[in-house]
């Protein structure tokens, strides 16, 4: 009987052995939640040997900002073409004296940080992301191998994705959004970030222009066939397709477009209409006052300093983003 009581044990020993160790590897196989939150460049793994991260999303080199200027943080641990425009030190100057031209010095206090990045990972020539919390301080990052894609800023679309991205900033940033209120308890639109503000300019445009169409757009996010479906019905409504992806690019896309606009619209359709919501705004009106007058950008026939595409003729203006990103790392 002993024999058998300690077999009964011993089986009973190894049952459990193979049941933890089953449950382990069930556990191993468990893939934890990608937290697209996640900021800046300081994501990836170190490398023991240098010090160096390497980048997940194609990061090159992290720049601070100091009012004019940029200092280096770190560069991350990259091979091949990277690391040529890694070495390339002038090129990410290049494109931060551009920065400086688009972005004026009051504005540029938001810019905490500033990456350079190899778009191709991500499919992106730009992003902004917040640094802080209250969305005080962002991140701009510039993909290098776009912004030279057939010489530097060819077609003006270096000075558009800078713009974009800025318009971002300017429509999400804590004079617009109040990061500590929840969606729950948000009475305006909100656009994952934070809840807008009363008189903020996302919260008007969506009121004004998304609000009647609201839930046909949450259908039409679905998939991509719906959203061009979405699209085709409302185009009078949007300055370009990728605009109809959401509340927040269509808000960059009409900055974008009422900056590098020459003509004050009509106002004959909702999309020129977005425009004149712009030119309501007196400080907007500064900003793209600026804009212009720093890329020199004048009618047929002059000379320009800084060419812009023509408005809608960006590249990624007949494409959609994605509009389940709510807090979207990639704008
Ligand atoms: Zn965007």
């Amino acid at each position: 009987m002993k024999n058998i009581k300690r077999i009964f044990i011993f089986l009973f020993v190894c049952l459990s052995i193979f049941a933890v160790n089953v449950s382990c590897s069930n556990d191993d196989k468990i893939v934890p939640p990608t937290d697209s939150t996640d900021t800046s460049g300081s994501d990836g793994d170190t490398d023991s040997t240098n010090g160096q991260v390497e980048g997940s999303e194609g990061e090159i080199t992290l720049y601070k900002v100091n009012g004019d200027d940029i200092s280096k943080v770190q560069d991350y641990k990259v091979k091949d073409k990277d690391l040529e425009y890694q070495k390339d030190v002038a090129k990410h100057k290049e494109i931060w004296e551009l920065v400086k031209k688009i972005v004026p010095a009051d504005q540029r206090k938001k810019m905490g940080e500033f990456l350079i990045y190899n778009g191709e990972v991500t499919g992106s020539a730009g992003f902004v992301i917040e640094i802080k919390k209250d969305l005080s301080v962002w991140q701009m990052g510039i993909a290098i191998n776009y912004a030279y894609e057939g010489g530097f800023n060819a077609g003006g679309e270096l000075a558009y994705t800078i713009i974009h991205e800025f318009g971002h900033v300017l429509t999400l940033d804590n004079t617009q959004l109040d990061a500590a209120v929840t969606q729950e308890n948000c009475k305006n639109y909100f656009p994952g970030e934070g809840c807008a503000l009363e008189n903020s300019y996302i919260n008007e445009l969506h009121a004004k222009y998304w609000n009647d169409i609201w839930s046909e757009y949450q259908d039409a996010k679905k998939d991509e066939a719906a959203q061009a479906q979405f699209y085709e019905k409302y185009k009078e409504r949007y300055v370009t397709q990728y605009a109809s992806t959401n509340p927040g690019e269509d808000i960059a896309e009409v900055f974008a477009t009422f900056t590098t606009q020459k003509d004050k619209p009509e106002g004959k359709t909702i999309a020129e209409k977005k425009i004149l919501l712009m030119y309501n705004r007196s400080e907007l009106v500064a900003f793209r006052d600026h804009i212009r007058k720093n890329l020199a950008l004048r009618g047929k026939g002059n000379a320009l300093a800084f060419e812009l595409p023509q408005p809608g003729m960006w590249k990624q203006a007949n494409t959609f983003g994605n509009p389940h990103k709510t807090k979207c790392r990639r704008h």
